[in-house]
């Protein structure tokens, strides 16, 4: 692990309240909007800021702080946070009101800071001529990427996309780093396309919408699979960019989900499972099993949350499920979660690993 990495990993796994205390820039942007109890939590100021520098830089700094910023794509406006923190990830899910953990698209700037957090191909060359644009490549993800486990939740592929809305490129080259960005509405709501939709939706629960006008494309990126091992390309799901340019571009047909073996996108929540069996809402330990605990659980050998902070806990889910799977575990107790704010979307998740498999 880098000193770099060691310092992200420090920083997004500390308990908030010890990260905030560390970091004076934390404290002045409150970025747990829901998450945390269910005590009524005042709603957050949302600043509006146009699409100029000084805009993009202030939403930028924001951003480098963990906050929340939407901003304008040419598909629809995205709700964006640094990938590398889960903590921001799961504040994303918080604000959105989301029941359950999908895989979020990177957005970066450049096909050098792809190549970062994916294993590239030929496939994956032909297809990045084609960026910037409202096209998104699932990759494997490289063994040394930074992205926070939440950010993919859990998988072992990434999601990446470039996106050409001129305000996003912006965005991205100044944060200098990769966003994870769902669209900016609430969850089971309609994709934003204006900056006033996602005041309509987001206000009071996210730092900074940045106004660069309406999106042109208005339809989600295409998404292209590219985790075959024979090396084909999967059309996982239509979008922004024709199927016929990702074919001349490639000079073979694209696949469609059930020609494959690999996850289609629907599938995509049921992915990460633990090898262990877990047993969830568990009071004490049973002999031979280990206790994955969350608040107050003196005997856990990982804990979610020693403070019982739900936003800490989902940004902890994934990371610890393969930390207990690599130490051997076959029976993972959980220490029982509450079921508001993020503990929704986190028990959603430990009921899927739980269920028996097929
Ligand atoms: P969106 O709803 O536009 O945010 O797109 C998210 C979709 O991208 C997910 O539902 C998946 O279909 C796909 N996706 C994102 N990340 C991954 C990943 N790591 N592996 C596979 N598919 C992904
Ligand atoms: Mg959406």
């Amino acid at each position: 692990m880098t000193a770099e990495r060691k310092t992200r990993w420090q920083t997004t796994c500390a308990p908030l309240s010890r990260a905030r205390s560390r970091d004076p820039k934390l404290a002045q942007h409150p970025i747990n909007p829901n998450a945390a109890s269910r005590k009524a939590q005042s709603p957050l100021h949302t600043l509006r800021l146009s699409a100029d520098i000084d805009g993009i830089t202030r939403a930028a700094t924001l951003l480098r702080d963990g906050a929340l910023v939407a901003f304008p794509t040419e598909t629809v406006y995205g709700l964006g946070a640094d990938a590398t923190s889960g903590t921001a990830v799961a504040n994303v899910y918080a604000a959105k009101g989301r029941p359950a953990f999908n895989p979020l698209i990177v957005h970066v700037a450049s096909i050098t800071e792809a190549k970062r957090y994916a294993l590239w191909s030929d496939a994956a060359d032909r297809l990045a001529t084609l960026w910037p644009g409202p096209l998104t490549l699932v990759l494997p993800q490289a063994a040394a990427s930074p992205l926070a486990s939440l950010t993919t939740a859990g998988l072992n592929s990434v999601a990446l996309r470039i996106p050409a809305h001129p305000v996003a490129r912006a965005l991205l080259a100044t944060f200098g780093g990769p966003l994870a960005a769902p669209s900016a509405n609430l969850s089971g709501r309609i994709s934003p396309t204006t900056a006033a939709h996602v005041t309509d939706g987001l206000t009071g629960r996210i730092n900074a919408i940045l106004d660069g006008g309406a999106c042109t494309v208005g339809l989600e990126s295409t998404i292209i699979g590219l985790t075959d091992p024979d090396g084909s390309a999967t059309l996982l799901r239509p979008g922004g960019l024709p199927q016929n340019m990702i074919e001349d571009v490639l000079d073979a047909a694209l696949k469609t989900p059930d020609q494959t073996n690999i996850t289609a996108p629907g599938q995509l929540a049921s992915h990460y499972a633990p090898n262990a069996s877990l047993r969830l809402n568990a009071a004490e330990v049973d002999p031979g099993e280990t206790l994955l605990g969350f608040g107050q659980a003196p005997n856990a050998t990982l804990n979610l949350s020693p403070s019982a902070n739900l936003s800490e806990a989902a940004a902890n889910l994934f990371d610890h499920l393969h930390q207990l799977d690599a130490t051997g575990a076959a029976r993972i107790a959980v220490s029982p979660i509450p079921e508001h704010g993020l503990g929704q979307a986190i028990n959603d998740r430990l009921r899927r690993a739980a269920a028996p498999r097929g």
